[in-house]
């Protein structure tokens, strides 16, 4: 689903309203073997936001993050360059107030580096007052990335 959150590339983020639409992205999660519900959304430098939920698949190697489904769901609507996407989890029986931070995995940090240069934000949040950001460049340090086959991401 796309919401469209007024946040142009050179405007101030609205870093709540991410987190929130995170957790509204989080009640989609299809997580019946771990129980482990995550929401992500990622802001697209155009402004338009992408949603996405963690999706588990019974034979396991299928699962798909929900970092790399908000992903998967902004670039195959066109987009190319991003600036920020917070990410929300925690166990199925667990209330926000029971949240640990939760930080994308290996996976989704390798999509990353194929769109995002090292001033990419993440925040990671336990609600949307309680939240921490990281530049993609802490996160993911010397990342392979397309500069590395001299490919072109767009
Ligand atoms: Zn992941």
């Amino acid at each position: 689903m796309e919401n469209s959150i007024e946040s142009k590339e050179s405007g101030s983020i609205d870093y709540a309203g991410l987190v929130r639409q995170a957790f509204a992205a989080r009640e989609g999660a299809y997580a019946p073997y771990s129980n482990f519900l995550v929401g992500a959304a990622l802001l697209t430098a155009a402004g338009p936001v992408y949603s996405g939920c963690n999706i588990e698949n019974a034979a396991f190697t299928p699962t798909n993050c929900a970092e790399r489904t908000a992903f998967f769901k902004g670039i195959s609507e066109g987009h190319r360059r991003f600036r920020a996407m917070a990410v929300v989890g925690g166990h199925r029986e667990k209330g926000p107030a029971d949240f640990d931070y939760v930080f994308p995995c290996g996976v989704c940090r390798q999509i990353m580096a194929e769109f995002c240069g090292g001033d990419f934000e993440i925040i990671v949040a336990k609600s949307p007052q309680d939240y921490k950001i990281f530049l993609f460049s802490e996160i993911f340090p010397q990342a392979f990335g397309p500069g590395d086959l001299k490919g072109d991401p767009a």
